[in-house]
């Protein structure tokens, strides 16, 4: 498998409890290189634009609100095969599930405020990348 990259935000439960640095270590020690990385403020429209895939589901309102309700981090992750490893870090979408070591058993709250987002497939990588980042904030 090649280096690969894939997209990755910090949510607004990790930048409220002051747990950038510690989830970073976690996805630096699985290997995943942070090539490019910026603490915004979302807003309404780019949380609906970046969840658009669930705008059907119950929680999507709950989820923009969330999403909106403090700044994120985010991140392009590079790295050998760095969307499915990226996804195991991660650990479960509900932390109830999630693997011990991984992000979201370590610090995620709740199947909502989980803590991080990473990319579920090359497409979805390059389209979520292209929304926040341009290519020279990109250094790899
Ligand atoms: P993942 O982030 O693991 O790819 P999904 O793509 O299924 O998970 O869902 C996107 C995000 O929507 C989740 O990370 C979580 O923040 C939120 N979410 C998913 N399922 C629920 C749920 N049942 N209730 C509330 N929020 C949810
Ligand atoms: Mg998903």
């Amino acid at each position: 498998m090649a280096v690969q990259r894939t997209f990755s935000i910090l949510k607004p439960d990790a930048t409220r409890r002051n747990l950038t640095g510690a989830v970073n270590a976690v996805i630096e020690k699985a290997g995943l290189r942070i090539v490019a990385q910026k603490r915004i403020q979302m807003t309404k429209a780019q949380a609906e634009t970046f969840y658009a895939v669930h705008a059907a589901r119950p929680f999507f309102g709950e989820l923009v609100e969330f999403m909106i309700s403090a700044p994120v981090v985010v991140q392009v992750l590079e790295g050998e095969n760095a969307i499915a490893t990226y996804r195991d870090v991660m650990g479960a979408t509900n932390p109830a599930n999630a693997a011990e070591g991984t992000i979201r058993k370590l610090f995620a709250q709740s199947v909502g405020e989980n803590t991080v987002h990473g990319s579920d497939a090359p497409e979805t990588a390059a389209i979520e990348i292209a929304q926040f980042f341009a290519g020279n904030e990109i250094v790899g």
